[in-house]
């Protein structure tokens, strides 16, 4: 692999106070790069100062989303060494993306080293409160010059990364989820399994339509029952009903998430029955009506664990456990943020650590 070329900042900015932190807003002061030719592949990686990027605005990303791109964080231990969590399987996941959008694959030792160098380099970023982490940004355009729509020849991948706060500043607060019935986030055969800005974008209607009703998010059916439950915003979603923990299948229009794989095993390990199938909507109604729906959260990387307290649809309405956080979506945040920021033991090597 070709050496990463360092070109550090002239000035630094000054780091934000932990408390002030708005999610995803205080870039640090480097990026990473790196270009992909056809013909000539991966080439010229790179750490420069962090700022705009010059773009051909017939670049085609910028008409036909050619992107896609990752989350994950750093995390600070009580020791002061930092960590990444499972970013092998963010890297994968990029590459299945990538599949998807006919862009190139990446080398997993160099989008490794990308992230892991600039988490270095930034390292003073990393806050040292507690439930604050670096979030990191790595994603992939296509950047031909061409209004036609074809694959990319040129291509570039960067990582960014910026420190978040607690997601949840005052606690685990349940979330009221409202069930859209007119827009979906993906098909089968469309881009639901890959992480690509296409699908936030093409979900912002019912985001927004679902807020102004006094929801936080969304919970999104199938494209093609429409009955069917997919996921709840841009999260993964797990029920408990009647004892047995409850998730959609992987069915191509479900993301895969890495939260998602995390709970699963998690709870496997304490002996849960996880099912994974499909849901509909009605059959959260009715355990919800006969006493069995117990919890509901959602699973993503942002925020760990979401606990659902209200879950509707039209003039349908359900509480679930009272409006308050249930003892497993307690217990399953607790014990991965546990292991994130190295305060539990890491049972399945899900920890790299960065320095
Ligand atoms: C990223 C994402 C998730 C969660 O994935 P994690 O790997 O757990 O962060 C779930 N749904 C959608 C649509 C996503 O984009």
């Amino acid at each position: 692999m070709e050496e990463i070329k360092i070109t550090r900042a002239a000035t630094l900015k000054e780091k934000p106070e932990s408390s002030t932190l708005v999610f995803g807003k205080n870039m640090t002061d480097h990026m990473f790069l790196v270009d992909y030719d056809e013909g000539q592949g991966w080439h010229d990686p790179r750490i420069v100062p962090y700022g705009p990027l010059q773009i051909d605005p017939a670049a085609k990303v910028l008409h036909y989303a050619e992107e896609i791109f990752e989350g994950l964080k750093a995390y600070r231990t009580a020791d002061g060494s930092i960590q990444l969590f499972r970013v092998m399987d963010n890297i994968q996941r990029m590459n299945d993306s990538a599949d998807r959008l006919c862009l190139p694959q990446i080398p997993a030792e160099l989008a490794m080293a990308g992230i892991t160098e600039l988490v270095k380099l930034e390292q003073d970023w990393v806050p040292h409160e507690k439930d604050t982490s670096l979030y990191i940004r790595p994603f992939m355009i296509g950047l031909d010059a061409a209004l036609g729509v074809h694959s990319s020849h040129h291509v570039q991948f960067i990582v960014i990364v910026c420190p978040v706060g607690a997601y949840y500043p005052e606690g685990l607060n349940p979330v009221k989820i409202y069930i859209e019935d007119e827009d979906v986030r993906a098909v089968k055969g469309g881009t639901g399994m890959a992480k690509t800005g296409g699908n936030y974008a093409a979900s912002l209607r019912a985001g927004n339509r679902a807020e102004k009703k006094g929801y936080t998010q969304v919970l999104w059916l199938d494209g093609v029952h429409r009955k069917y439950i997919e996921e709840v915003g841009a999260m993964n979603v797990m029920f408990k009903v009647a004892g047995k923990i409850l998730t959609p299948d992987l069915n191509g229009s479900v993301l895969p998430g890495i939260t998602r794989r995390s709970c699963i095993q998690l709870l496997k390990d304490w002996g849960y029955d996880v099912e994974e199938r499909r849901i509909s909507a009605q059959e959260l109604f009715d355990a919800a009506e006969n006493g069995t729906l117990e919890e509901a959260w959602g699973t993503g990387t942002a925020a760990v664990v979401s606990p659902i307290g209200e879950l509707a649809e039209g003039d349908k309405k359900v509480t679930i456990n009272n409006n308050e956080i249930g003892p497993v979506t307690q217990r399953l945040y607790d014990e991965l943020t546990g292991i994130q920021w190295g305060r539990v033991a890491d049972p399945h090597n899900w920890i790299t650590k960065v320095c």
